[in-house]
């Protein structure tokens, strides 16, 4: 697992992700990002996204056991995204509150 800082999420960016269009957020990374539901602003590759977390209700732990994953629409910058998967990318807070996203 990869090492999450206060101010830094990082991931490897799955298949479907990238195929999809998002970025899944784990519920340790929650602390970098403001509130669910609150919008802010992503820079990808200098060019400038107003997104916010998204919590999306999920079945995969069985129907005895509903609950919710977190994400980040990618769709409106998916161009943008990595296009190999298990790229590392990584999302940092910027001291202004916005973010910057960053992969390699
Ligand atoms: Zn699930």
């Amino acid at each position: 697992m990869v090492k999450q800082g206060k101010t830094t999420y990082r991931r490897k960016l799955s298949p479907n992700e990238i195929r999809s269009g998002y970025i899944l957020i784990t519920k340790n990374a929650l602390r970098v990002f403001p509130n669910v539901g609150e919008p802010f602003k992503l820079y990808v590759k200098s060019k400038k996204f107003n997104v916010s977390i998204k919590g999306v209700s999920c079945a995969c732990m069985g129907p005895g056991k509903p609950h919710e994953h977190y994400r980040i629409d990618a769709s409106k910058f998916k161009d943008r995204l990595p296009s190999r998967m298990w790229t590392e990318i990584a999302i940092e807070r910027n001291p202004g509150g916005t973010y910057v996203f960053v992969s390699k």
